[in-house]
């Protein structure tokens, strides 16, 4: 299990190994998809493993479980079982939970798009908070 602390990831210098910023960026995908779903269930979200076994991507979805108190954010691969806990995370930019008095906009609608076009929502630099948050709810699902 890789325990990690969000706080030793973040404002990582220019010239931090590539290792270490990708560890960065994947800590802080989960983290926004963790703190924009639901608190207490696990669920499996759209964000990828990044482990390549054997040179080869590995398929699974990673499947998220947030707790509030005292907060931590478990995380694990619902295929090769690579797992961790992430603390350090609340009231980082990373966190998108949000205060009762947003929680009126959700329509309820169900959208599915492609792995790939949730991988590219996923990049997008500009959106706003509250289109975050949805782009990072996005739920895995089984294909037809
Ligand atoms: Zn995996």
């Amino acid at each position: 299990m890789f325990v990690s602390d969000l706080q030793h990831f973040l404002d990582m210098p220019d010239d931090a190994p590539g290792p270490a910023r990708r560890m960065a960026e994947h800590l802080t995908m989960i983290v926004r998809a963790a703190s924009a779903g639901d608190t207490g269930l696990a669920w499996a979200s759209a964000l990828t493993c990044i482990r390549r076994p054997n040179h080869r991507a590995c398929p699974g979805n990673l499947v998220l479980r947030r707790v509030d108190i005292p907060s931590s954010i478990e995380w694990q691969c619902a295929d090769c079982g690579d797992d961790g806990v992430i603390s350090g995370w609340d009231h980082t930019p990373f966190d998108l939970r949000r205060s009762d008095t947003q929680q009126t906009t959700d329509s309820g609608v169900d959208v599915t798009v492609s792995p790939e076009v949730a991988s590219t929502l996923r990049s997008l630099t500009l959106l706003d908070t509250i289109s975050e948050h949805i782009v990072f709810r996005a739920r895995a699902s089984a294909c037809d």
